[in-house]
Formats: C-alpha cells, sequence, structure tokens
C-alpha cells in the first residue's frame, strides 16, 4: 500500500497516519517528525530547516525533496508506506513521481483529511499547551494555514485528476476518523478492481 495523507494542519494527520500505517503495516513517514527529530539534534538539516518551520513557513523544496528520497530508499519502504505531510508543493509532487517511476511503483490513494478553519486554529492552540511546539503559536499557525492554503491545497486537484483522491472528514473522533478513511480505503480498492475487471 502506497498512500499519501493530506491536509491542513490541525486536521490530524499524525495521528491517523499513525493508526492506518498500523493498519497496512507499512511505516508512517513523517517530513514534520523527520525535521523536528533533526531540529532537536542540531544536524545540519535541522539547523538548515528551523528557521523555516519557526517561522511557518515551507522547508526549501531541495532540502525537503533530497531528505523524502533518502527515506523512501531505506528497505521498509520497499512494499509500501505512507507520507504525512508530502508532498506539499508542486515540485514535491513533481519529486515523488520521479522517485516512484524509478523505483516502477504508483500510488494506491490519496486521502485529503478536511477541518474546518476554525477548528484547526482551535485544535492547533490546544496542542500547543500540550505538547508545546515551536510553531503552534497563533500567529504561526495563522501562517501555516495561509502557506497552507496557497501551495498545498491545489494539489489536492492533481491527484483527483488522476483519480487517486478520496476527501474525509477529519471532525470527531479519533476512531470515528480511522473507519473513515478505512472505508474510503476499501470503497477506493472496490472501484479500482471493478474497473479493472475484463
Ligand atoms: P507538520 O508536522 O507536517 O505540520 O510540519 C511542520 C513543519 O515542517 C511545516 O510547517 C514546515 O515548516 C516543515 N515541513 C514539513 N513537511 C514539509 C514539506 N513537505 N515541505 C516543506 N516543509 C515541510
Amino acid at each position: 500500500m502506497r498512500l499519501l495523507l493530506m491536509g491542513p494542519p490541525g486536521a490530524g494527520k499524525g495521528t491517523q497516519a499513525t493508526v492506518i500505517a498500523e493498519r497496512f503495516a507499512v511505516p508512517a513517514i513523517s517530513t514534520g517528525d523527520i525535521f523536528r527529530t533533526n531540529v532537536a539534534q542540531q544536524t545540519a538539516l535541522g539547523v538548515a530547516a528551523q528557521t523555516y518551520m519557526d517561522a511557518g513557513e515551507y522547508v526549501p523544496d531541495e532540502i525537503t525533496n533530497a531528505m523524502v528520497a533518502d527515506r523512501l530508499a531505506e528497505h521498509d519502504c520497499a512494499d509500501g508506506f505512507l507520507l504525512d505531510g508530502y508532498p506539499r508543493t508542486p515540485q514535491q509532487v513533481v519529486e515523488l513521481d520521479e522517485i516512484l517511476a524509478i523505483a516502477g511503483v504508483g500510488l494506491d490513494a490519496v486521502v485529503l483529511l478536511e477541518a474546518d478553519p476554525d477548528e484547526l486554529v482551535s485544535r492547533l492552540v490546544g496542542r500547543s499547551a500540550e505538547q508545546g511546539r515551536a510553531d503552534d503559536t497563533e500567529p504561526v499557525i495563522r501562517r501555516r494555514l495561509e502557506v497552507y492554503a496557497a501551495e498545498t491545497g491545489p494539489l489536492a486537484d492533481i491527484y483527483a485528476e488522476r483519480d487517486l483522491l478520496t476527501t474525509v472528514d477529519g471532525l470527531g473522533q479519533v476512531d470515528e476518523v480511522t473507519e473513515r478513511i478505512l472505508a474510503a480505503l476499501t470503497s477506493v480498492s472496490a472501484q479500482r478492481t471493478a474497473t479493472s475487471a475484463p
């Protein structure tokens, strides 16, 4: 299973990515988590990413793409993966297409988790109290939502045109949302089986 999980900050991608990846026994790869680990360890990658992250901006494509290419080349990704928070720009879509084409594989589905913008801000403000993330202050949250709307939201159309996109309501209890995602993936795979039948 090769999946992408997209959606605005606060939609619950990280939580759902972990659960869904476990169900399909594939690694959940969160570019945000990889960056945060590198920032915490002050590696060269972390130092390069930190100013962008703290401001709510995207880390430049060259840096992000190289990191994802390395991660997807690891053995545990050979039979599948769930990418959480990548791709986020048109250039990242191109990079991922190239990585997959070279490997001779394709995506199975792209899940877009949707949520109301006011709900997103309140969830993120709540999370900042729990997790103390440097980019969960209100002005940075607003900037992250703006950047998402301008740069990443439009990418959904690309995957919709490829018939890979399935949109899921991200509001509600974690388990309810997980069930919605699993149901959406089941229906995508049933449709694909039906259309590919002779
Ligand atoms: P996230 O945990 O997915 O909300 O990501 C936290 C931050 O990491 C983002 O606000 C960006 O600064 C950076 N980041 C994560 N993924 C990407 C990506 N695909 N492209 C650029 N920056 C990213």
